[in-house]
């Protein structure tokens, strides 16, 4: 076990982490990302430059390896089926991900197989949008989504009004309801090809407006027990309809009704699951290896709470980062500091991450608006 060769498409963090866990069993690991700049280069050497979006690049790049898998969707399938069609082990399976690359074929999975999810309909470009206006097919609020290339919020429109009208993408998109959204929450479930499966507690995510990332986020949720089961039953169900082997987050709306909704998901270690490295007997980064190599998945379970903090580039900074008051913050009990490694950072920039642990509710709060306070990514 474990000593087959894992290929990563993306040299990102989400890679650097997992080749920091897989480390420990002495797993060998290579990247496949565009510059010895990235991450994942400073801690694993096996790194070759290209292009995941390329055919090429990834054929090439995934014929040296035994098991090939990602830390980032947008990567060239063809080249995955190919290899898998040649006997190479691809989680997550390139026909499963072409339909997660695409937000209207993800929608309509959820449909298709009774996962909850809010109602949408898919429109080719801008006019067809004003005319369904026009037509009062489509009323006022609603979410504009592009199809292909989104992330971050970037490729999301919310439609209040007319007003909002010059928002309008003009793109392959699908129109969904403006949710009302009470909590926004994440569950990580992993699967390994014997078909086990683990689900991590739920998280709740609150966002920055203005960065249009997350801003913060609790574990465990402020929710009930009902919802809790409700959003771990829905997110294994996910995981086992899609047939995916890997590591699975699976992003939720819980509304004000109380209804709990698909969002989106995403087949590879996610922001969301960040704080299992300090506050879960695995992380999600263990666990990708795992289920991956096909191994006994890792106990989900919490050790302590946990609030994470995305550790984003000042707005006005852009230059080689300086990670001011880190001193201070390392000082304090439970605060566990994950700096990414980039070489610039940029506004809003994800340059690391932090989580705070402590058994006290309260005392982690304070904890958070100190580390939030004082730690600031500047040049
Ligand atoms: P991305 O793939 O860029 O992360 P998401 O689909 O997660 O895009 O949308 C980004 C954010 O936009 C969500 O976290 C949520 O706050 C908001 N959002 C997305 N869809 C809806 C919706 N249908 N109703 C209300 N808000 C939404």
């Amino acid at each position: 076990m474990f000593n087959k060769k894992i290929g990563v498409l993306g040299g990102g963090q989400l890679g650097k982490m997992t080749a920091l866990a897989a480390q420990n069993w002495d797993v060998p690991l290579c990247f496949l990302d565009k510059s010895l700049d990235m991450p994942s280069a400073k801690v694993c050497p096996d790194f070759t430059i290209g292009d995941f979006q390329d055919y090429d690049d990834v054929y090439n790049f995934g014929k040296q390896c035994d098991i090939i898998t990602i830390e980032i969707e947008s990567v060239n399938t063809a080249a995955l089926r190919d290899l898998v069609a040649e006997g190479k082990i691809v989680h997550p399976a390139p026909e499963m991900l072409e339909v997660i690359q695409d937000k209207g074929l993800q929608k309509e999975f959820y449909l298709q197989h009774d996962l909850a999810s809010s109602p949408f309909i898919l429109l080719e470009n801008k006019k067809e949008i004003i005319d369904k206006i026009n037509q009062k097919e489509i009323s006022f609020p609603f979410v504009q989504k592009a199809r292909k290339g989104g992330y971050d919020g970037k490729g999301v429109a919310v439609i209040k009004n007319e007003n909002d009208l010059d928002k309008l993408m003009d793109t392959p998109s699908v129109i969904e309801d403006l949710v009302d959204i009470h909590k926004e929450l994440a569950v990580i479930v992993a699967q390994n090809e014997r078909g086990e499966t683990a689900v991590y507690s739920t998280v709740e995510m609150v966002f920055s407006e203005e960065a249009n990332l997350v801003e913060y986020l609790l574990s465990p949720a402020r929710i009930s027990q009902a919802q809790e089961d409700e959003a771990k039953d829905l997110a294994m169900q996910c995981i086992q309809k899609m047939n995916l082997c890997g590591i699975l987050a699976v992003e939720m709306f819980l509304t004000n009704k109380g209804d709990i909704l698909i969002n989106e998901v995403a087949p590879r270690p996610h922001n969301s699951g960040h704080h299992t490295i300090d506050a879960c007997i695995t992380s999600q980064y263990e666990q990708l290896i795992r289920a991956i190599s096909n191994a006994p998945l890792g106990s989900t379970k919490s050790t302590t709470n946990a609030i994470m903090l995305n550790l984003l580039g000042e707005p006005n900074y852009k230059g080689f980062p300086l990670y001011y008051g880190l001193s201070e913050c390392i000082k304090i009990e439970g605060v566990k500091v994950h700096i990414y490694g980039k070489e610039e950072t940029k506004p809003y920039r994800k340059m690391g991450h932090v989580t705070i642990i402590d058994d006290d509710k309260e005392r982690i709060i304070e904890k958070a608006k100190f580390v939030k306070e004082t730690l600031k990514v500047i040049v």
